[in-house]
Parts: structure tokens; sequence; C-alpha cells
């Protein structure tokens, strides 16, 4: 084993990469090890393993290493390193989980015990076994009573240093927009969970002032040492920061190579400074979860390798040499003080749970320890639909946007892009079960060209997940979204690690994994209540519109209208952060609702509810109904699950009345769209989402490439599709991609013959899920011009160096007929005797 490791070491650190965690395997090896006569060298190296390269939690090798320590404690084991209560120091440093029966077993042992209440008073992952200790200290056991007192005292707070009042950095600097993508690439998320080697990719393409080792490989590792020289940590420094995707592994590559190291706890980072004149709120949340400390503030004066001090309290950034005041800011709230010194703001909600639960239990009155949430400006006024959905999930009528609340959780999705890192916080977490109703696990980006890698996730995620009560759909099954919205409960919150988790029902949060984590573990998720921003729809829709243009209406209106600009350096984003709530379509299907409510993703926006029909409501949930109970005669699991689904559907159908928000309900801004006034299909440009243009101003602009897929899609843009191209004879001049979202509407489709019209045109059919729209497995060709009905079309995203342009299934079938963007008359006259053209 130790060789094996030692080679694994070196393997590793010619790489530049330290050595993975420890797995379970590998840890009932070292414990055998450790209970034999060892050389020196042997012995340091296996104790240095034992105690610093095991994950926490109820990680499988936390398992073995808890059970092993546990029997040295009981003195069922010798081991001539580690002595009985060394052993409970150690059980003291797992976090939680597998080492807590041991811990609190000792505390009914006098050797033991006062060890034991050390440990457990710096353990923040209780829960389920807070009540074993209430019951010990009620029965007078004096250790179950010390913990209590320390828990009640905030011990595991205080014992940790608050955050100083000067940092002094060093600025990373990354001009313009940084998303998401470019911290942690789609084409590398395979490495995703390997922290260390993900992180290498950071920054890996080229751009203005990042010198990447490798370029389209390697990100800036050079760079980041070099600057690290001076020694002091550096701060990630840029104009807008986090856009795009809610993915946690970003957080990670930009924490691995800027935070600091957790003790005993491999291969992950927390703290760190992210200053930006723009932060994207999902991007704020994750490093908030992280320990990090973001800060917005206008970062033009700051350079590339400048010193600076930054006073966190006093709200100020300062050149180091000569203590100019460079820029001032003020912290979101004052409680990220308190995150930051908790070691995030998930620890800070669980430990300051935990103080609450010890004061109540010992009837003390609550803590002033820490800084209190948020709490809104009373009101009269009415509610929005949104804070309504909020209120219910609160068990009150409604919250008020600045609000801090918990919200009850009822519906999660977790993608396989993010699940891998989902399932390693779950296990941080020590989940062993979910609290929320309902996780439902997808494999929509890895299904269709899998590497080795992503095979053996596809097992072993779906198990993990359905042990603890979720749902796991099938590779080939389809997009996150097309079936995590056809299991939704009417006006109830939800959350999901993908940023397009966006309900046409309800309300969704989405969020980086490790918030996902808390939320399928703990059923509830922190919020700062958002305020909400109106869109509303009036007039007649033209004829030849189709939804994806109302879709993009949205941005273009906006920006005509000053809520929105296109430069990243002070831009203006009136949704940015906020709840868009979308009234005036209320006769949509909730299928076609989720076209407006995913695409609130590229306006950075915290949520979005559509205003719907009872009737469109009733349609979707009887269809739901059906499709759950036929899942569950495929034998798809957690059983339990889907048919407390299924009976939480039919009691809301036996007496169905949605929310609807209040008429005198105030919002942030309201952008109201005149559909009279839209009379041209509207496509956003490469490479922004938000850069729409009308299609007469791009008529003629050559295409070499269109993909019709993303959960963007429903089958009438198929069927569409095949009507446009049917009167086509030959081979395409563009090259056609086809993905129907889910494996029922491929079927759809084949059966009803379209597949025959596609493929005898060259059309390229892929199986369903994201496929382009990820642009992680099958790319289009390096600087192709591509006409997409994705969600985004950040640079590199579908492929090296293409310029994307977005639009309807409508427009990009006859770029594919013609290989060029069409004129407004060619377009209509296209789709003027189209039998399938959905009208919204
Ligand atoms: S289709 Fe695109 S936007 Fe939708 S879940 Fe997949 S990658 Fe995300």
């Amino acid at each position: 084993m130790l060789d094996e490791y030692r080679q694994h070491q070196r393997a590793r650190a010619a790489a530049g990469l330290v050595p993975k965690p420890l797995n379970a395997d590998q840890v009932r090896a070292l414990t055998d090890l450790l209970q034999n006569p060892l050389s020196a060298d042997d012995e340091a190296l296996l104790y240095d393993l034992l105690v610093n390269r095991v994950p926490p939690g109820v990680d499988e090798a936390a398992e073995v290493k808890a059970s092993f320590l546990a029997a040295i404690a009981h003195g069922e084991l010798a081991c001539a390193r580690i002595n009985k209560l060394q052993a409970i120091t150690l059980l003291g440093t797992m976090a939680g989980g597998y080492n807590l029966p041991p811990l609190i077993a000792a505390l009914d042992d006098n050797e033991l015990a006062s060890t034991a209440v050390t440990a457990l008073a710096n353990t923040l992952l209780i829960f389920d076994y807070f009540q074993p200790i209430a019951d010990k200290a009620t029965a007078k056991n004096p250790y179950a009573m010390q913990v209590l007192h320390a828990w009640a005292a905030g011990d595991w707070f205080l014992s940790r240093p608050a955050v100083a009042e000067k940092i002094t950095l060093t600025v990373f600097k990354v001009a313009g927009e940084t998303n998401t993508d470019d911290l942690s690439p789609a084409q590398d998320v395979w490495s995703r969970p390997d922290i260390p080697l993900h992180a290498l990719t950071m920054l890996k393409n080229p751009r203005e002032g990042i010198i990447a080792d490798k370029p389209g490989e390697i990100g800036p590792m050079r760079q980041i040492a070099s600057l690290k020289e001076n020694g002091y940590p550096l701060a990630f420094v840029g104009d807008t920061v986090g856009t795009g995707s809610s993915r946690k592994s970003a957080t990670n590559s930009l924490l691995w190579l800027m935070g600091e190291d957790i003790p005993w706890i491999p291969n992950k980072r927390r703290g760190g400074v992210v200053l930006a004149g723009k932060i994207a709120p999902i991007f704020f949340n994750t490093l908030q979860d992280a320990g990090a400390l973001p800060i917005e503030a206008d970062i033009s004066s700051l350079q590339m390798g400048d010193i600076i001090d930054i006073y966190p309290i006093r709200g100020e950034i300062r050149a180091h040499h000569n203590d100019e005041l460079l820029a001032r800011f003020t912290l979101k709230t004052e409680g990220m003080l308190d995150e930051v010194r908790a070691g995030g703001r998930i620890a800070l909600i669980i430990g300051r749970a935990l103080t609450a639960k010890a004061r109540q239990a010992l009837n003390l009155p609550p803590s002033m320890l820490f800084h209190s949430p948020q709490t809104a400006v009373v009101s009269s006024q009415g509610f929005t639909q949104a804070q309504k959905i909020m209120g219910r999930a609160c068990g009150v009528e409604g919250v008020r946007p600045g609000s801090w609340c918990e919200p009850k959780i009822t519906s999660i999705g977790s993608p396989d892009t993010s699940g891998p890192l989902t399932r390693d916080e779950l296990k941080d977490l020590a989940c062993l079960h979910f609290s929320a109703d309902l996780v439902m696990q997808s494999f929509c980006h890895t299904a269709a060209y899998p590497e080795q890698i992503d095979v053996a996730t596809h097992q072993t995620l779906a198990d993990f997940m359905r042990q603890r009560g979720g749902i796991a759909l099938r590779p080939g099954d389809g997009v996150i979204h097309s079936w995590l919205n056809r299991m939704l409960l009417p006006d109830t919150v939800g959350t999901g690690g993908d940023s397009h988790t966006r309900f046409p029902v309800g309300l969704s949060l989405p969020a980086g994994s490790g918030l996902v984590a808390f939320a399928a573990a703990t059923g509830v998720m922190p919020l700062d209540m958002p305020e909400s921003v109106r869109v509303r729809f009036h007039g007649e829709l033209q004829p030849g519109i189709t939804l994806r243009d109302l879709v993009h209406a949205i941005p273009w209106y906006a920006c005509q209208n000053g809520l929105l600009t296109l430069e990243k350096r002070g831009k203006v984003n009136v949704f940015s952060g906020r709840i868009i709530e979308i009234e005036g379509l209320e006769h949509l299907s909730v299928e076609q609702a989720f076209e407006l409510t995913a695409a609130t993703a590229e306006r950075s926006a915290a949520g979005c509810t559509i205003a719907l029909s009872e009737a469109s409501v009733i349609t979707n949930m009887q269809s739901n109904v059906a499709l759950l109970k036929g899942l569950i005669a495929d034998g798809y699991g957690d059983r339990n699950t889907l048919e407390r689904r299924i009976r939480k559907m039919e009691a809301w159908l036996a007496s169905p009345k949605l929310l609807v928000a209040d008429a005198d309900a105030q919002y942030a801004a309201t952008l109201d769209i005149d559909l009279n006034s839209l009379c041209e299909p509207l496509l956003c440009a490469p490479d922004d989402p938000d850069d729409v243009r009308p299609l007469s101003a791009l008529s003629g602009v050559s295409i070499d490439e269109v993909f019709i897929g993303s959960c963007m899609t429903r089958v009438s843009h198929y069927r569409a599709t095949g009507e446009l191209l049917r009167g086509h004879k030959g081979q395409l001049p563009a090259r056609l991609w086809l993905t129907p979202p889910t494996r029922m509407d491929a079927n759809k489709l084949r059966e009803e013959g379209w597949f025959s019209v596609f493929g005898q045109r060259g059309g390229r059919i892929e199986i369903p899920g994201c496929s382009l729209c990820m642009g992680n497995q099958a790319r289009v060709a390096n600087n192709a011009t591509v006409v997409s009905t994705s969600t985004r079309n950040f640079p590199n995203r579908l492929g090296n160096g293409a310029h994307v342009y977005l639009a309807s299934a409508e427009v990009a079938a006859i770029c594919a007929r013609l290989g060029r963007l069409p004129t407004k008359e060619e377009y209509f006259a296209a789709v003027a005797s189209l039998v399938s053209c959905e009208r919204p």
C-alpha cells in the first residue's frame, strides 16, 4: 500500500498536484499496517495520512477511519502510535457523521470524557445526534452538560479567529467578464471532483493579461505562483465575475489557487477574497458558502500584481506601499464577517442553529454572539407572486425583499455535471437521508459520449442518490429540467445545481452544489429574499413570432429602456440578483412557460415566476401523475419518493388553486413589452445573450452549423423543423445537429417519421440530453459560425472560437436549409404555412 501510495504521490507531484484523498481500501490497508511494527518513516507517513488525508463526514473512507479510532478508544485494538485519548482527539477532527457514536459513548467513560467534550464542542454536524447528548445531560452526565454549554456559548465560533481588521493581498486581475466557464471549463467537467487537477484548467483559454502555461489546456499556474512569491495571498479581481452556470467547481478552482487549507480536510480550501464591480448572485452565494469574502467595489484602479490592504470593517481598499485610498465598499451584509469567521455561510447556519438548540435545551435566552439576520421594513403593501410562494414555504403570508428566510425546499434537481460534487458535499454534511421531499439526479450532460469516469459515475451516483431517497434518472432519459419540471408541486420552492433550474410552476433559486447539498440534507435553504422585477406582456402576438422571440424581447426591451447595458465595465442589469416575475402570458402551457423562465438565467436573475392559468397547471399536473406512475412501473426509484409526490399532486388536483400577485404589490422595476410592436424574429449575437438584434440586421450572415436542442426546446420545435426541411432536396448546406430533450420526445418524433426527414438531409440526431448546449462532449468545428436554440452563446461554449447566434427553432431550421441567416421576407414566407408552428 505504501509503495503504491508513494508512486502515486510522485506521479501527482510531477503534474504539479497534491495526492488524491485516500479511499476506503487504502484506509483499511493503512489501519492494518499501523497495528504492526514499522520503520519510523513509514509510521510517520501512515499517521500523517490517517490524520490529514481521509475525507470527513460519511465518506466510506471516513467510516473505516472512525471505526479504527473507535476500536482504539474502547480498548479493542492496540496501536503503538495512537493511544486512547489521541484516538478521541482524532475522532474530533472528522466533522460529524461516523465519528459521533464513539464520541458520544466516550462521554460515559471518565478516562475519555473530557477529551470527548472538547471534540464534540467543536463539531457542528450533529443533527440527529443532538438528542442523545441532551438526554445524557438530562440524566445528569456532567460531560454531556459541558458539551451543551459549550455549544450554547458558541465555543465552536469563538475558537476561530475573527476577520482581520486589515488584510494584505496581491491583486490577480482578470479584466472584463469572467464567467464560470472561464474558471471551470465545461470540456473539463470530468475532472471537477478532483479539485487540484480541475483547478489547472482555470483560465486556460487565452485572454488579455493572462499568461496560460499551455493555452487551451493549463491555465496561468506559473503566473499565479510568481505573484505569490511576495508572500501575500492573492485576491481575484475582475470587472464582472461569476456569470453563467451555477457551478461550484468554479469556486473550488478559484479557492484552490487563492484560498487557505482546511485543517484535516484533504484537497479542499476555503477563505479567499474576490473583488469585482459585479459578482453574479449565485457565484456570490457560492463564495459565501465556501468561507470566501466576496466584495463588490470599483476595481478600476487595481492592476495585476498590485499589493493592496483591504479593511473589511471600514470598507476601504488602500495601496499597501503608500496607503492611498483606492476604493470604498460596503459589505452586502454585516453577517458576512461572521460567515468568514465560521468557515462559510453554511457552517455559520448550522452552527448558529446548534447554538440556538443548545440554549433552548438549557433554558437560556437567544445568543447575542452573531450579527442578527436582516429583517425587511414593515409594510402593509400587498405581495408579489414570488413573495407569496416564498411566504408559503416559510409558513407566513409573504416574505418581503431584504428579509432573511429559510424556505422549505420541496424539489431539487442535481445534474451529472455537479452531481459528483454534490455527493462529496453530502458526505461532508454527514447526510445519510434526504430531508427535502424530492431530490432528482439526471445524467443529461454526460450520457451521449461518456468517458470511462462518466460511466462509473452513472452507476455509483444513481445508487448514492437512491440510497438517500432520491430519484435517479437513467443515461439517455434526457435533460434534467424537462424531467424535473414534471415532478413539481405548484407554489412550492426548490433549487438545483444547474443554473437553468427555474421552475415554470412555483419558484426555484438555483445554487452551487454546496448549497444544493445543504438543501437536500436539511430540507431548507438560507436566503436573503431578493427584490422582484415585473415583466408584463401586452397586446397581440404577431404572426410568425415565436415564444423564443419573446424570450429575447426581454433583454431587447430592457436595453431600450436603459435597464440593461452590454458593456461589461460598469454594466447595468436591472435583473441581476432579482426575481423576474412574468405576467400577461397566462394561457401558455407549463412546458412553454419554461422557455421563458429558463432564460432568466442569462439575465443573472436569482429566480423567476410566471403567472399561469389554473387550467394550464391542471392539464400539466394530470399528465405528470401518469408519467410518475409510469416511472414506478418501469422500476425507477426511490419508489417511496415517487409515490409520495404522486399523492401530493393528486391532493393539489383535488382542490386546485394558485397563488397570484396582489394588485398593490411592489416591484423594483416593471418592464412592459408590447407584443404588437414585435414584428420580426429576434436573435442574440455572438458572444452575449444580452446582445439582441432583429433578424433584418443580420440577414445574409453565412452559417456553418445549426443546433436544435437543449431544454429550451419541445417536441413541436422538431416537428416545425421537419416541416421546414421537407421541401429541401438532398443534403443541407449547413451541418445540422438535432437533440430532442427527452426520450419520450425522441420516441414520438421517430414514430411520426421526422427522424427520416432529418436523416435523409444529413441531420445528425443525438441521444436525448444537453449535447452541444453544454459543449462538454461533442463540439462544433473550431471557429464555426453557428445558429443555436440553446441557452447561452458565451465564447468557446459550443466549440473553440465558435460564433453563436441564439434563435428560435424556426429560424435555425431555415438557416440549415439556406446555409445563411434568412431575410425577414424569406423567414415569414417559410413559416406562413407551418402546421406545427406553436402559437404561444
Ligand atoms: S440543455 Fe443546456 S441549459 Fe439545459 S440543462 Fe443542459 S446544459 Fe443546461
